[in-house]
């Protein structure tokens, strides 16, 4: 996955990609994340990257000009940024925003498959000029909640889609057992010591019997989504095995 973050705080991103499994991607070869702070391409002795909106009203801006040649310097010649070059996308340009569909496993997904080079734009203040819209591919919100700027929610989808490539997870870390990844949330994880102030760990988990653990697991990953989020059985795909654990866990629920 390449990526590029446009962004007016670079710390920010700098501090949420640059540690951890997404260093050890980056080290790996296996993504490369590019930020840069769209203040470089301001103009003027203070570089000045936001104004007062026009028709008045509070809070700042962010100018379209510094954006537009942020985005088209990341995006590169052939970029399909102008319309002369429309026709040949090199870059999938993507708009952190509110107003956005919200961003998820799928989505994650699919990005973490992308071959194009994904730009990022983040916003600040009340946002950018609206011009600046027509730059991106799509819109992505991180939920129906505001945030001071794009930069956490870029991050944050980078995140979930890079630990989607697969090598950039371990064996041992996998994300196939995961939530969302099967369509069922995960199951209930336990380690040492085998019971701490008066809660035991399941008995089954301590049998060494790897049939039974499965079979416990996969009932679990059901009871926690019919529980939390039944909304996900609709779309999930389910064996016989999965209906007939669904209904052991219905008739525990009716017997009480
Ligand atoms: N006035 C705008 C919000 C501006 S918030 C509105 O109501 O639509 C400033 C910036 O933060 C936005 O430009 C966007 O890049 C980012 N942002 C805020 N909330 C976000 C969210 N839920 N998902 C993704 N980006 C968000």
């Amino acid at each position: 996955m390449n990526c590029e973050v446009l962004t007016l705080f670079p710390g920010i991103v700098e501090a949420a990609v640059g540690d951890s499994i997404l260093k050890r991607a980056q080290d790996k070869g296996l993504l490369d994340i590019k930020i840069t702070d769209i203040r470089s391409f301001a103009k003027g002795k203070h570089k000045t990257a936001d104004d007062a909106p026009f028709g008045g009203g509070p809070g700042m801006v962010m100018k379209p000009e510094p954006v537009f040649e942020a985005v088209e310097a990341a995006a590169g010649p052939g970029a399909g940024v102008s319309e002369a070059e429309a026709d040949r996308p090199a870059a999938r340009i993507i708009l952190m925003s509110p107003q956005g569909p919200v961003f998820n496993h799928e989505k994650a997904l699919e990005l973490s498959r992308e071959t194009r080079k994904l730009i990022f734009i983040c916003g600040r203040y009340e946002g950018i000029d609206e011009r600046a819209r027509s730059l991106a591919d799509e819109e992505l919100s991180l939920g129906d909640f505001v945030l001071s700027g794009g930069e956490l929610a870029a991050a944050a989808v980078i995140e979930a889609a890079a630990r989607l490539i697969p090598g950039v997870l371990g064996d041992e870390e996998s994300a196939g057992q995961d939530s969302f990844y099967d369509g069922l949330l995960d199951y209930p994880h336990y380690t040492r010591p085998a019971q701490y102030r008066g809660m035991k760990v399941p008995e089954v988990l301590l049998s060494g019997n790897h049939a039974e653990i499965r079979r416990w697991r996969r009932k679990e990953a059901l009871r926690a989504t019919m529980r939390k989020r039944p909304d996900l059985l609709e779309k999930a795909a389910l064996s016989d095995e999965d209906r007939k654990l669904m209904e052991e866990l219905e008739n525990e629920i009716t017997t009480g």
